[in-house]
């Protein structure tokens, strides 16, 4: 299967695990409690009823009727935006979660851009009783405030990060250093990066994504597949998600929208998988935005939770291997499609998942062609920029 990485943890390429050998027992250890967890009945049955009740899944598969005769298809939204906490990274922190407990973890630690994965994290700590730090760079402490109050209200530790960009890349290189130096705590990782297990771990709990779109769609359509799936990837975790089960079906087109920020030209970027060469980062081998020397170049976008200067292995893989292609979105595209699809469905959605909105403008459709696009998250942390836009 394709949405599955081999014994090393290789999507073809890219993957594995390149750490350093105090991290060793470590991932080892998360790899065997991961793999036993999945086939564990009792595990299951809490995970699952806390998607239920306490997430509220079922995630409604929303067919959005004035976005379908705008763009000749019959669309329909996965909404993950009306997931507890506002996105579906609290999917991936539930799981994680439950897992650090049943390895007798008491302290989490975990990175965060725009905050929506420190939000969900101190969320699930909170839940748990666990002890929660959540590493973020300064410059997003300052510009995502409301999440770091969020956070805070919560019971964790923001710590701001000094290094670099003082944005996302430099928040996780500061929670693997901590995690080096105290190799008793948890780490929660927010997306499908990082070294293997994790790109594996977190599409295995974001897969139930795709999982209910199967029954959804059946139900609604009569038919349990789409022609085309539309996702944003920043490190790939939703778009993991919703192509998790189709990803070994030919009948489904798989198409991904990237941040392209002012432009793939520009220099102003986060279009990794366009602009990015085969190089190293967070644990894992992928397609980075680097200059000749290796040194990784800092990426842009309007968009903080797209902001990431890698992608996700398999991400990287299906690119390459043509099975997903990939748009790279451009601020201004994404904030045009954010717009659009207030006034069009009454729907705000985060300037992430705009960026998968965005893909409609770009591709052309037969009138009878099921699309199914993940909205992501909701547009309320993104007010400010919205309203300045
Ligand atoms: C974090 C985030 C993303 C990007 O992360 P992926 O792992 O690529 O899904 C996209 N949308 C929203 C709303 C987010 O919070």
């Amino acid at each position: 299967m394709n949405n599955q990485p081999d014994e090393k943890g290789f999507y073809g390429v890219f993957g594995g695990a390149y750490i350093p050998e105090i991290l060793h027992g470590n991932v080892e250890s998360l790899k065997k409690a991961f793999y036993a967890a999945r086939e564990d009945e009792s595990f299951q049955k809490e995970y699952a009823y806390l998607l239920k009740q306490y997430v509220g899944r079922p995630s409604p598969l929303y067919y959005a009727g004035r976005l379908s005769q705008t763009y000749g298809a019959r669309i329909y939204l996965k909404r993950e935006d009306l997931n507890h906490t506002g996105s579906h990274k609290i999917n991936n922190a539930l799981g994680q979660i439950l897992l650090a407990k049943r390895m007798g973890k008491t302290r989490i630690i975990a990175e965060t851009g725009a905050g929506q994965h420190g939000v969900a994290t101190a969320t699930a700590c909170a839940l748990m009783g666990l002890e929660c730090v959540v590493f973020m760079g300064k410059t997003d402490v300052e510009r995502q405030f409301l999440n770091v109050q969020k956070m805070r209200m919560l019971g964790a530790r923001v710590e701001p990060v000094t290094s670099g960009n003082m944005t996302l890349k430099d928040a996780t290189n500061e929670a693997i250093r901590y995690w080096c130096s105290n190799p008793d705590t948890f780490y929660i990782i927010g997306s499908t990066v990082g070294p293997h297990p994790y790109p594996e771990m977190v599409g295995y709990f974001q897969s139930v994504i795709s999982e209910e779109i199967k029954w959804q769609l059946e139900e609604q359509t009569g038919r349990s597949y789409p022609d085309i799936l539309i996702a944003c990837v920043g490190g790939g975790s939703n778009a993991m998600g919703t192509y998790y089960h189709y990803i070994d079906d030919p009948r489904v087109k798989i198409i991904s929208a990237e941040a392209g920020g002012k432009g793939v030209d520009t220099g102003e970027t986060a279009a990794t998988m366009h602009v990015g060469t085969p190089g190293i980062i967070h644990g894992f081998k992928t397609l980075l935005m680097q200059d000749h020397d290796g040194q990784i170049t800092e990426p842009y976008s309007i968009s903080a939770g797209l902001d990431y200067p890698g992608v996700g292995p398999a991400h990287a893989h299906f690119y390459q291997t043509g099975r997903a292609s990939v748009h790279a979105i451009t601020d201004a595209e994404a904030m045009t499609a954010a717009f659009e699809l207030t006034r069009l469905e009454g729907i705000i959605p985060a300037i992430e998942s705009a960026h998968a909105l965005a893909v409609l403008k770009k591709e052309s459709f037969g009138a009878g062609d099921l699309v199914v696009l993940t909205v992501s998250g909701r547009g309320d942390k993104d007010m400010d920029t919205l309203i300045n836009y």
